[in-house]
């Protein structure tokens, strides 16, 4: 018999409930209890779900009231001190308190813990702090009184523990830079504690995350983790191991004959593990496939998957367990809500709950032959794979042929950048040292009720077009009296930066309630790729023009980059990632040229999600770099070396992907720069970066205002690595989140700190 099991559900809840929740007891609308208690009906709630639709193992451990990475830290009592638990325990308020940061305890501000992506999705997690002397003792019972709580409502549950080494990994030293892999013989007793605890409470099967094994490991890494399992085998429960987000490659010796259970293999990003895996798997170990995409939204293609099932079972008999490639943590919690989809698309698609039913069916397809169910479930995905190949929809010849018909040339600017450069100040008289900004000004609560308003038909357009120029006007007049020299409009029209141009392009779709966790209580809801992409009219032309007309000086237009708008949505399963960036590619490219030939003489594309599209593997970047610089180079390319294009990429770690940077060709990149006082310049220097740079010269997720000397020192220190006449001046992002008074206040010293440089 095979197993149905799931490895993670989402936590936040159909109706975003538990977001909700949070938020009204962080604002102390809600008491403690009464948070807890949602908590609970949510995993009451997420259980039965997933029993409903055919799992027979549920996950427990995969709720968590800000991150799992944290409560993790909580339970292996890896608190900094600056949280300084009351009386030595951990409180709730202890957790929240790690994740967002408090501006008074018993000893002071405690700064929150840093947030970093997970792996390769749009999760970010706390990142744990460990000091060279860190101790770790069990300290918070959640996993357990959660194991207990769904065993009491009499389900089978399998409790899940991100494992030994994946923790620390995750994790970074504080204080003293040391090795954090020299924490494991500390760490693991208290594994061990967790374990037998969970033994106690009569839990059969643990299931402990080790992503890690996906990813290029260090030597010394490789080799503790047959230490570590040794030492863990000891616990009287069974173990599998689950890896996922990639293949295991060269770890697949290693991670197939760990002293464990179990082992769950990702058999959608890399279907090659099979049946490769079988010649390593002991034969007395469980392996569990990991089928149905946990990272998209599209219904599993059911027969193609049952052939794997179908070997895998006649191999292993009752050794088969089946699942989600990963947590269901990263789709949205139930198709089933979506009452605004057509009816097409609407059967293309399956999210959390969906995704379990698939996998119950495919452990049923070989537990029970000839099921009648299991028969209608094979005949509705073979219709859905049918339609989905031949919709017209989806397929659109004329977008083909214009791939089809890419030639290098379009890849490629006229001239090369010594000339294009010499043409576009000739054109562009700017100063020394010329300043700007990333592109969005304030979004005040009257710019989001209009839009809102709007939106729900409470606004006519007219009416809305006129608030919009509004604050077009008041931007380009503020702009105008602070000295700038290259004027932005302001992306008052813009909810998101991706949103707003997929909402203006035909082959993306858009869900009411399909929600993904990005952290603690912020959900972000993707837009979906679903056909072939195109652009049906000049999506942001009209709104330039207009910002134009209102000033002598230069405007810049504003785009977002292919690989970003690929990036932040959920993209097509039955086209690659590069198609899917050259149809984008090729539809900015045409905003490009409308832009241009409605005389706007400087094009900014963001690609603020470039360096993040990088895969896991290192042997997988050159490949996804060459695709996202061609990306961008063919919306870039289309005009005359005259046309000056900037692109902004919000991070500045750009050490191992210079050299593609450099390749995209933009005339000026704008780079995050300020906190690092300029040290993350160093690559730029190192590889005699030769196009303009705009380093950012004040940051603006915080509401401190630099003053101008602060700035002016950090233009030193540029200077120092790149030449003078290459640089640009500006902030390190957008100004969206900030107020008006303090933009105002910071953009005058930073047009001070140039004229000051100019001097
Ligand atoms: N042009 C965008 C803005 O200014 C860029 C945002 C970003 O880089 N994340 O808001
Ligand atoms: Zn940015």
């Amino acid at each position: 018999m095979a197993v149905a099991h799931s490895l993670g559900f989402p936590r936040i809840g159909a109706d975003r409930e538990l977001k909700k929740a949070l938020e009204a007891y962080w604002k102390g609308d809600l008491e403690e209890t009464e948070l807890r208690e949602v908590g609970r009906e949510l995993r009451a709630a997420h259980w039965q779900l997933q029993a409903d639709a055919g799992i027979e193992l549920l996950p427990v451990g995969d709720f968590a009231w800000y991150d799992q990475v944290l409560t993790h830290s909580l339970m292996f009592g890896v608190v900094p001190e600056r949280f300084c638990p009351a009386g030595g325990k951990p409180t709730l308020d202890t957790l929240f308190a790690m994740a967002r940061g408090v501006t008074s305890s018993c000893c002071g501000a405690g700064q929150a813990q840093e947030m970093t992506k997970w792996f390769d999705t749009n999760y970010h997690y706390l990142v744990p702090e460990f000091t060279l002397d860190q101790q770790f003792s069990l300290s918070w019972p959640q996993l357990f009184e959660e194991a207990e709580e769904a065993l009491t409502l009499g389900h089978s549950v399998k409790p899940v523990l991100i494992g030994p080494l994946t923790y620390l990994w995750l994790g970074k030293s504080r204080g003293a830079d040391f090795d954090k892999l020299e924490l494991l013989e500390r760490l693991l007793p208290v594994y061990g504690e967790v374990l037998d605890r969970l033994a106690t409470l009569g839990v059969e099967w643990v299931q402990i995350d080790e992503p890690i094994l996906v990813l290029d490991l260090p030597q010394d890494w490789k080799s503790a983790f047959e230490r570590a399992y040794n030492q863990l085998q000891r616990a009287p429960l069974k173990k599998l191991v689950a890896t996922y987000f990639g293949g295991l490659e060269d770890n697949l010796a290693l991670a197939a004959s760990l002293p464990v259970d179990g082992l769950h293999i990702d058999l959608v990003r890399a279907p090659e593990q099979y049946p490769l895996i079988l010649d390593w798997l002991p034969a007395y170990k469980i392996l569990s496939l990991g089928l149905v995409n946990g990272r998209n939204v599209w219904r599993c293609d059911l027969e193609k998957a049952l052939e794997v099932v179908r070997h895998a079972a006649e191999r292993l008999g009752d050794r088969l367990w089946l699942a989600p490639s990963c947590s269901l943590l990263h789709t949205p919690v139930d198709l089933a809500r979506e009452d605004q989809l057509d009816a097409e698309l609407k059967s293309w698609l399956a999210f959390a709950v969906q995704k379990c039913t698939e996998v119950a069916i495919l452990a049923r397809a070989v537990n029970v032959p000839e099921d009648a169910e299991v028969r209608a479930a094979m005949q509705l995905s073979r219709e859905v794979q049918a339609s989905r190949a031949r919709s017209p929809r989806i397929h659109k010849p004329e977008v083909q042929a214009r791939l089809a018909a890419i030639k290098p040339r379009h890849a490629q600017r006229q001239s090369g950048f010594a000339e294009r450069i010499g043409k576009q100040r000739a054109l562009l008289k700017l100063p020394a040292f010329p300043t700007t900004t990333i592109g969005s000004f304030p979004q005040t609560p009257a710019i989001r009720l209009a839009r809102q308003a709007f939106k729900q038909g409470r606004l006519g357009l007219a009416d809305y077009t006129e608030a919009m120029q509004a604050e077009i006007r008041h931007a380009v007049a503020v702009q105008e009296q602070l000295g700038l020299d290259v004027l932005v409009h302001g992306e008052a029209e813009r909810n998101d930066m991706v949103e707003y141009f997929a909402e203006q392009l035909d082959g993306y779709a858009f869900t009411r309630f399909g929600w993904v966790q990005s952290y603690g209580s912020r959900c972000v809801k993707p837009a979906v790729i679903y056909g072939d992409l195109s652009r049906p009219a000049p999506m942001t032309v009209e709104w330039i023009r207009y910002a134009q007309q209102q000033t002598q000086k230069v405007m810049k237009g504003m785009l977002t980059g292919p690989v970003t708008m690929l990036m932040w949505s959920f993209s097509r399963d039955d086209i690659s990632r590069e198609q899917q960036a050259r149809q984008l590619a090729l539809a900015i490219r045409d905003e490009v040229c409308d832009l241009e030939a409605a005389g706007i003489r400087i094009i900014q594309i963001d690609e603020a999600a470039f360096r993040e599209g990088l895969p896991l593997r290192r042997a997988q970047w050159q490949g996804y770099l060459d695709w996202a610089v061609e990306a961008f180079r063919l919306c870039a390319s289309g005009v005359r070396d005259e046309t000056q294009i900037h692109t902004h990429m919000c991070y500045s770690e750009f050490n191992d992907v210079i050299e593609s940077i450099a390749a995209m060709d933009a005339d000026v990149i704008t780079i995050e720069t300020s906190r690092s006082q300029m040290e993350l310049l160093e690559a730029f220097r190192a590889f005699e970066y030769p196009n303009d740079i705009g380093p950012g010269v004040y940051d603006i997720h915080s509401p401190r205002v630099p003053d101008t000397a602060e700035m002016v020192r950090l233009l030193e220190q540029a200077c120092e690595r790149i030449p003078a006449e290459r640089l640009w001046v500006n902030p390190d992002c957008g100004l969206k989140t900030r107020g008006w008074a303090e933009t105002e206040a910071a953009l005058v010293n930073m047009v001070a700190a140039a004229r000051q440089l100019r001097a």
